[in-house]
């Protein structure tokens, strides 16, 4: 990286430049202040008089470009890129791609309500989908904007196919922050604390958490949650099951092998509707095009959003055609849903992902990082446990003589990492995660220089 005397006097600080992100950026971490530097203290300052304060930030500054492996701030420090604004960037900021088939669509039309005047983007990327999600079976989309209303609209979906309206969802589950999908989620604090009432007929079963279930096979840990849902619900009143595979928020748990497919075995033969949330591990980033491939599980309805789009918000169902098609005409959409904008950045991320390799490209950040990472953990006992595939990879942060989640040292980790020019998350119930999900464009080198600034945090911090 490029170290250069970090100051905070306005005067030394240095115009932004380059407003052009994407490729053309220089992928290196650079700190020509510290962090926050006056620029972005600035805004940060607007930031708390203007919006609310629930909405909270990770970083303390103020983007002006990005691309591939860096964020460049007002500063004009450029910081190692390591959360993709949480998985959604995968094909990189401003794609060329994007950028160039937005800018077309923005010449030509900008709204008309699909659901008045439909057009060929919302059709070419249903299609798309079609195809790219799991099972050869005859299967329909509907597009919608945010990861939380396209997971509500598979719930709708499926209680009125079934007739059933009990919902189950797992331990550690993160759905989103409308009101249905807050009752999904499971972590009480921030996401729910205080916002309920909830909506009724949502049941909690637990997970497969290799790590701290004690060694539960997926086998076992499926039985465990079978039995609970038929001693507790009954399939005769449950609509779906909806689940992650492999958890996001709630700490990247990859559920020990088998579970999975014993769960939606049981689902098919109990016509309960079995929904994979593939809101974060969707669209290559687990090196695969949706996770659910890994044990081969063909999920009934697919939750997409995340990667979909390079950016714009888009999110889709994508399912069996006589689930999807079984709501009447009106049912679902929305005024925005399925923009043009949002579709035409579909497409051009989608054929990113084919045509680029990122697939592939996943599959290669996930062995860098978990073999960097393993290499840590034997030489950190306070790192318990290292997971993920793809380009989603985790550690978990413990007190080695007890295993108790330590949430402190991963606010330190994080802290130093923003500190340092990394943009780094956490995650997990315990907050005790610190999760890897880098733009799958970034290059090995900013990749590796950035695992290097977590050892160091781990070595400066006790
Ligand atoms: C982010 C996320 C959601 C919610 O998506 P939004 O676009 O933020 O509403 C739902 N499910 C999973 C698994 C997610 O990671």
């Amino acid at each position: 990286m490029t170290l250069t005397e970090p100051t905070t006097t306005p005067a030394a600080t240095p115009a932004p430049t380059a407003l052009v992100g994407g490729p053309a950026l220089p992928q290196e971490r650079r700190l020509v202040t510290a962090i926050p530097g006056p620029r972005s203290q600035e805004l940060i300052a607007r930031k708390s008089a203007a919006v609310a304060a629930g909405v909270g930030h990770t970083l303390p500054i103020s983007v002006v470009a990005a691309g591939d492996g860096v964020v460049v701030d007002a500063d004009g420090n450029s910081l190692i890129d390591l959360g993709s604004g949480i998985a959604v960037t995968g094909v990189g900021n401003s794609n060329p791609r994007v950028v160039a088939a937005v800018a077309a669509q923005l010449e030509a039309f900008t709204h008309t309500c699909f659901t008045i005047a439909p057009y060929e983007g919302y059709v070419a990327v249903a299609e798309k989908l079609n195809a790219l999600t799991p099972g050869d079976h005859v299967k329909r989309s509907a597009l919608f904007n945010s990861g939380a209303e396209a997971v509500e609209n598979a719930i709708k979906i499926a209680r009125n196919f079934t007739k059933k309206q009990a919902v189950v969802a797992f331990d550690h589950a993160y759905h989103g922050r409308t009101n249905l999908t807050m009752g999904l989620t499971a972590k009480n604090i921030p996401y729910k604390s205080g916002f309920g009432p909830f909506a009724p007929e949502i049941y909690r079963a637990p997970l497969s958490y290799p790590f701290r279930d004690g060694g539960l096979s997926g086998a076992e840990a499926a039985a465990r949650a079978i039995t609970q849902i038929e001693k507790q619900v009954g399939a005769e009143n449950l609509a779906a099951i909806i689940i992650e595979p492999i958890q996001g928020e709630g700490g990247f748990i990859v559920p020990a092998q088998g579970f999975l497919p014993a769960l939606a075995a049981w689902a098919r033969d109990n016509d309960v509707v079995f929904i994979a949330d593939e809101v974060q591990t969707g669209f290559a980033r687990t090196g695969a095009w949706f996770a659910s491939e890994h044990e081969g599980i063909v999920p009934d309805l697919v939750v997409t959003a995340k990667g979909i789009a390079g950016g714009l918000p888009l999110s889709a169902v994508t399912g069996r055609a006589e689930i999807m098609d079984s709501s009447m005409a009106g049912g679902l959409g929305g005024t925005y849903g399925g923009n043009p904008l949002a579709t035409a950045a579909a497409l051009a991320t989608i054929e990113a992902y084919e045509e680029d390799g990122l697939v592939e490209r996943a599959k290669q950040i996930g062995a860098l990082l978990l073999g960097r990472l393993n290499a840590l953990r034997t030489a950190d006992p306070r790192i318990g446990d290292v997971r993920g595939r793809g380009a989603m990879v985790a550690i978990e942060l413990v007190d080695p003589e007890t295993g108790a989640p330590d949430a402190a040292l991963t606010s330190k980790i994080a802290a130093y990492a923003h500190a340092n020019g990394v943009i780094l998350l956490t995650c997990g119930t315990y907050g005790n995660v610190i999760r890897f999900l880098p733009p799958l464009t970034i290059s090995d080198e900013l990749l590796v220089e950035g695992v290097g600034v977590v050892a160091e945090a781990l070595r400066g911090a006790h």
